[in-house]
């Protein structure tokens, strides 16, 4: 058996494992095949792209390096969130009017779809759409929330600008300057939507193959091969769907991203008194600081919170401790909970916040970059990765097909992310808010 790495070491505590039940069973490849289009990695968004290309009549096999959902896809907060990292304004000025609007209106239906495929593919992962508030750590970050939200109402989305004292009742804190709720947004078991995507995906035809990492891809007569251990995938096209996990297979996409350490802790299951004062209604959150903080309720009332400090140069322990003093501090009434579970991951962050899709070799396409947002975007842009790989337009496509960008610098600003991340806590700490 393979020596446990620091990432399968991350999940050995995770919320997600303990509760999501059996994992449905994937064989490793062994042998040859061939197929219209091989996906490699057994996440969100490769899992979402092959059930849609076995709906649509294609032969697919997926190869995960290690089980469905052992990357980000498993380890999220379970967030189902609209929108992008940038706001549809900025999205508008990047792209043009109509290609940006276009964007705009398929980031703000991503968390609909993504609720939409669940109960299509009859997912049980504890799905629910009480929505998503986002909340400001001092009052100076208050501007950007009601911009944004005021951009969304413009389109229709009825995003709602919530005063401190309405905060206070929907989140059951008084931590926050007040904020903007998007009724769109909900939550998910992660992991056990990962299991029923690849269920369901598996249930229409694909072949998933779990403990079969693609070491090598070559390119012979017109096709890609993909080499694993112990066998060989010859395949018309290829989805790159590795994302912050993503090694040197293709040459340049790691450096198109930067994998950025994020952490979560969750309580024993609230009691009574706690779970109807926090989050009451069901709503899930996310915060401003620069090192964003977030937080839900589970199915069973347990409060789970996440955060993106300095937690590589602190280490583990000293992540987790600081996201338990953290929720103590939005609600103190929380101080004395147990603490059961703790793990992590990696989050796959962009230059220009925006996921990338590009074509780095012939028949060869990869998505990756979803800046924490990939829950959602991950399962929404399966339909549409799945009709550009079975010759689909690059014009229907929401995110322009372009070319790898690499990151100058990458390797410096790899090294340099715990640091960077520490910066930003110190600048959030000198805001002077109420929760750091
Ligand atoms: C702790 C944490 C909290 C987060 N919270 C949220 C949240 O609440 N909401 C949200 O929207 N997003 C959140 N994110 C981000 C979100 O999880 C990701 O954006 C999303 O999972 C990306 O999906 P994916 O399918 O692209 O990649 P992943 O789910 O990471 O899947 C990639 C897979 O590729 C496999 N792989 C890599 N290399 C190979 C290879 N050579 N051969 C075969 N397989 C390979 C890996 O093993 C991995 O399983 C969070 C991430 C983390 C880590």
């Amino acid at each position: 058996m393979a020596e446990k790495t620091y990432q399968d070491r991350l999940i050995e505590e995770s919320l997600w494992l303990r509760t999501a039940g059996p994992a449905p069973q994937f064989a490793a490849l062994d042998g040859d095949a061939r197929c219209d289009v091989a996906v490699i990695g057994g996440g969100l968004l490769g899992l979402s792209t092959a059930l849609h290309l076995a709906e649509g009549g294609a032969s697919v096999v997926v190869l995960e390096a290690a089980e469905p959902g052992w990357g980000s896809g498993g380890r999220n907060g379970g967030q189902v969130n609209p929108g992008l990292k940038i706001d549809p304004g900025e999205a508008v000025r990047r792209f043009g009017e109509d290609r940006g609007e276009a964007l705009v209106a398929f980031a703000g239906a991503v968390a609909d779809e993504t609720f939409a495929t669940v109960r299509r593919c009859g997912i049980d992962c504890d799905a629910s759409q009480h929505g998503w508030l986002q909340l400001a750590h001092t009052d100076r970050a208050l501007p950007a929330l009601e911009r944004r939200a005021e951009e969304w109402r413009a389109r229709g989305v009825a995003v709602e600008t919530l005063a401190a004292g309405r905060v206070a009742e929907f989140a059951g804190s008084e931590a926050y300057a007040g904020g903007i709720l998007n009724p769109h947004g909900g939550t998910v078991q992660p992991l056990k939507l990962v299991h029923g995507l690849a269920q369901a995906a598996a249930a229409r035809g694909a072949a998933i193959h779990a403990r079969s990492p693609v070491e090598r891809l070559a390119r012979e007569s017109g096709r890609t091969v993909l080499v694993t251990p112990h066998g060989r995938v010859t395949a018309e096209r290829v989805l790159v769907a590795t994302n912050a996990y993503t090694g040197p297979l293709v040459p340049g996409l790691r450096r198109d991203l930067l994998p950025v350490s994020t952490f979560q802790v969750a309580s024993e299951p609230l009691p009574p008194h706690l779970a109807e004062t926090i989050l009451p209604g069901g709503h899930h959150v996310s915060d401003t600081h620069r090192s964003l903080y977030y937080f839900r309720k589970d199915a069973e009332g347990r409060f789970v919170i996440g955060g993106r400090g300095a937690y590589a140069a602190r280490g583990m322990d000293g992540a987790y401790a600081e996201l338990r003093q953290v929720a103590a501090r939005i609600f103190p009434a929380i101080a004395d909970v147990r603490w059961e579970h703790r793990w992590g991951g990696l989050v796959g962050v962009t230059e220009d916040h925006l996921p990338h899709i590009a074509e780095p070799a012939p028949g060869v396409l990869a998505a990756v970059g979803f800046n924490g947002r990939g829950v959602a975007l991950g399962v929404a842009l399966g339909p549409h990765l799945a009709r550009r790989l079975s010759g689909g337009p690059e014009q229907a496509m929401p995110l322009p097909v372009g070319r790898l960008a690499p990151i100058r610098l990458h390797g410096i600003k790899v090294a340099a992310l715990p640091w960077a991340a520490g910066f930003y806590g110190l600048l959030d700490r000198l805001d002077g808010g109420r929760v750091v």
